[in-house]
């Protein structure tokens, strides 16, 4: 037998398919999906056998081992990564290594995950007329009843009668894989629908169309509506999937799944470990979790007869892997497996992306509408405070009319949340005497101050400085302001009010488990006031929580990219939609400088629809998405103007080779320099553009043997630094 196997190799842009023999003995072990261990060169690989073939008269190399019982990849996933692979331009290896939880990707120095836990049973002996001791016979009642016991509660009756029983094989192990994880499968009542919610459920089921669009304001309850349609799915046998971003995975979130549903619910998120990992991917693999729950890359989960995908805050820009190879996005993915499983997607928010919209204006996705809250509450007040006006009356970042509300909120026992909406470079540490803005030696950033070590640390490439008071420029000791994040606002804070405050930001929910301790403890009234970064916006239900502050809706609005003011717009509806879910009614203040911003505007009247429209006029004079595709092109390297050439000499074989697009740039990009590297863009917008493809293979083959540079392509890009 000969296989063709797929292997990784590490830093080359390349895939190739190697022929090997299969000795004998290994046959019985090969199946197409499998990892198998191969010599290659002097080194050893792990590769996925992705075709087998009939003998060869060719002198093959033998395979060494097969390291899995188990299909890794199976037919569909096979046929998915393929078509993955020609979308993105981007090696096959690569997008199978992608949809594989670390401990299955095939990576030769990988450990085995495998646990196994020791049960015990009675031997085939004839055991009638032996005479046991007690605790001998007890051991031996207890498995005739159960045939199968683990060591564990065997240990509790006699260590020393087990030991006794397994010497003269009376008893014998059976190794059982475990689980590092357990769902317990008790189940409350469910909500009852509303009107509302039923209708859209029944307009669902009754409705051929395969993609919807669910546009519900916040806490018009599409999770309910999720829920239902996921249970319609359950009954026929079928199985679904539910992403959403990772940030607003909490555990919250999956406890709600696993009330309704169980154990028959599997979840995947960052916060698990690999091993955990693994163990929820066998169990999805295995038919024995028929729900997942997970971030962007359980799209790709094993589950076979899918009867419902449904991609929650589909707005989030969590969806796209902007970072590496392949450059996918979950809902393309996920309309991608529809295709095959001949399934529904459903793709729901308070805010959908212009793209998302523009398509159910069309009819190409089937457009449902909550607008209603679920018990009839009104939607928060939302007040702008111009902070033109009122920084003179303000302490720090606090104006006058936000510590006013959060003392009101303070006094009826009531919770706040506060969003510092981080987003983009608003942490510049500056010299108070030259002006000098503090960078990284390495990368174009500036550095952010970390109080608790003390340090300005670069979040680029890691670097650090410690106790720096001195600027660097003008030699003056006049860095004594350091940072604007959480930390400071949290100090300010701690000087305006008297109040439980609680920080949630990247930092202070690192370690494994914290968020959802902190989510906890302010559900319990522990705290009363939330402070954090876009964190606090997603997803979180809290019945006293009554009003929700922004520090600064600003930040955001200064970044350099066209979305920008669709994600101020949606970031601050999220997280306003955090206020008054209950029987009190909620309040939202909203600080800014630019209080005529359309996008601050429409979030004060809670007005998504103009916004959209608004937006869309913006983007078609702009010739923006969704009038018109992007694709970014990155080409970076250490030379800068071996770099800035290659970048020009990229931009001339465009416009030589494709008709009918725009091409902006190179420019240096946002970032021009991470780690020493510099980087260059170019923007190409294109509304049909046949040869697209093929040029930018042909441009992707060029660079492969270039050691010095990297090209990196981009389509449809959620971000281009
Ligand atoms: P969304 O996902 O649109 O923000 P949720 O599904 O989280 O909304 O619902 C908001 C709140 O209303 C939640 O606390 C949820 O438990 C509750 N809820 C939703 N539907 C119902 C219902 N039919 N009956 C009672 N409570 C409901
Ligand atoms: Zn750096």
């Amino acid at each position: 037998m000969v296989v063709g196997v797929l292997v990784e190799l590490s830093n080359k842009n390349i895939d190739k398919i190697f022929d090997y023999n299969v000795p004998n003995n290994l046959e019985s072990s090969i199946k197409i999906g499998v990892r198998v261990e191969v010599p290659f060169g002097r080194q050893t690989l792990d590769g996925f056998v992705m075709e087998i073939k009939a003998d060869s008269n060719m002198e093959l190399k033998d395979i060494i081992c097969v390291k899995d019982k188990d299909i890794v990849i199976n037919d569909e996933l096979l046929e998915l990564g393929k078509k993955m692979a020609n979308e993105y331009l981007a090696t096959l290896i690569s997008c199978y290594q992608v949809m594989l939880p670390k401990a299955l990707k095939a990576n030769i120095n990988g450990k085995n995950y495998l646990k196994y836990d020791t049960f015990y049973k009675l031997n085939d002996l004839d055991i009638s007329n032996i005479k046991f001791r007690d605790k001998q016979k007890e051991i031996i009642d207890l498995i005739k009843e159960k045939k199968l016991v683990s060591r564990e509660e065997l240990l509790k009756i006699s260590s020393s009668s087990l030991n006794t029983l397994l010497k003269k094989e009376i008893i014998v192990p059976v190794m059982k894989e475990h689980y590092r994880l357990s769902y317990s499968d008790i189940k409350t009542k469910k909500n009852e629908l509303t009107n509302d919610q039923k209708k859209i459920v029944s307009e669902v089921n009754n409705s051929n169309d395969s993609i919807y669009l669910l546009y519900g304001v916040t806490g018009s309850g599409k999770t309910e509506v999720y829920m239902e349609l996921i249970e319609e799915q359950l009954s026929l046998g079928k199985t679904s999937i539910v992403l959403v971003p990772e940030i607003s995975l909490t555990p919250q979130m999956v406890s709600r799944f696993q009330q309704r549903f169980g154990d028959r619910i599997a979840a995947l998120h960052s916060a698990l470990s690999d091993g955990e990992k693994y163990d929820e991917w066998r169990r999805i693999a295995r038919g024995e979790a028929s729900i997942v729950i997970g971030a962007r890359s359980a799209i790709f989960a094993p589950l076979d007869n899918i009867g419902i995908i449904i991609v929650d805050e589909e707005h989030s820009d969590s969806y796209k892997q902007g970072d590496a190879n392949p450059r996918y996005h979950a809902v393309d993915i996920a309309i991608e497996r529809s295709k095959y499983h001949k399934c529904k997607v459903i793709l729901g928010s308070a805010t959908p992306r212009l793209e998302s919209m523009a398509r159910a204006e069309v009819g190409v996705y089937h457009l449902l509408k909550l607008l209603n809250r679920v018990n009839g509450k009104k939607l928060p007040l939302v007040t702008i405070v111009d902070l033109n006006k009122e920084m003179k009356k303000s302490i720090g970042h606090f104006s006058n009319t936000l510590i006013e509300a959060i003392n009101k909120r303070l006094e009826k026992n009531e919770q706040v949340i506060l969003l510092l909406n981080r987003r983009g470079y608003s942490n510049f540490i500056t010299c108070k005497n030259c002006g000098n803005t503090i960078k990284c030696p390495n990368c174009d950033i500036t550095l952010t101050y970390h109080k608790t070590s003390n340090t300005l640390r670069c979040h680029y490439c890691g670097y650090g400085e410690k106790n720096l008071t001195k600027c660097p420029s003008c030699g003056e000791e006049s860095i004594n302001d350091l940072g604007c994040g959480t930390e400071k606002i949290e100090e300010e804070l701690n000087k305006i009010v008297k109040a439980r405050i609680l920080r949630m930001d990247y930092d202070t929910t690192s370690r494994k488990g914290a968020h959802e301790k902190m989510i906890t403890a302010f559900k319990n009234h522990e705290y009363d006031i939330l402070l954090g970064t876009q964190i606090v916006a997603k997803g979180l239900d809290f019945s006293l929580v009554t009003l929700v502050g922004v520090i600064n809706a600003d930040t955001g609005l200064n970044i350099p990219d066209f979305r920008s003011s669709e994600n101020t717009f949606s970031l601050l509806s999220q997280v306003a939609g955090r206020a008054g879910r209950s029987e009190r009614s909620g309040e939202v203040i909203i600080q800014t400088f630019n209080p005529d911003h359309y996008a601050i505007k429409y979030t004060e009247e809670h007005d998504y629809l103009s916004f959209y429209k608004y937006e869309m006029n913006v983007r078609k004079q702009l010739k923006y998405p969704p009038y018109y595709y992007l694709v970014f092109i990155r080409i970076s390297g250490k030379d800068m103007n071996y770099v800035s050439n290659e970048a020009n000499k990229i931009k001339r074989s465009l416009e030589r080779n494709l008709a009918n697009i725009s091409i902006l740039g190179p420019t240096t990009c946002t970032i021009f320099k991470i780690n020493n590297i510099f980087r260059f863009g170019i923007i190409i917008k294109y509304k049909k553009c046949t040869n697209l493809k093929t040029i930018l293979n042909k441009i992707l083959d060029h660079y492969k043997s270039d050691s010095k540079i990297k090209v990196d392509i981009d389509f449809n890009p959620s971000q281009m630094l």
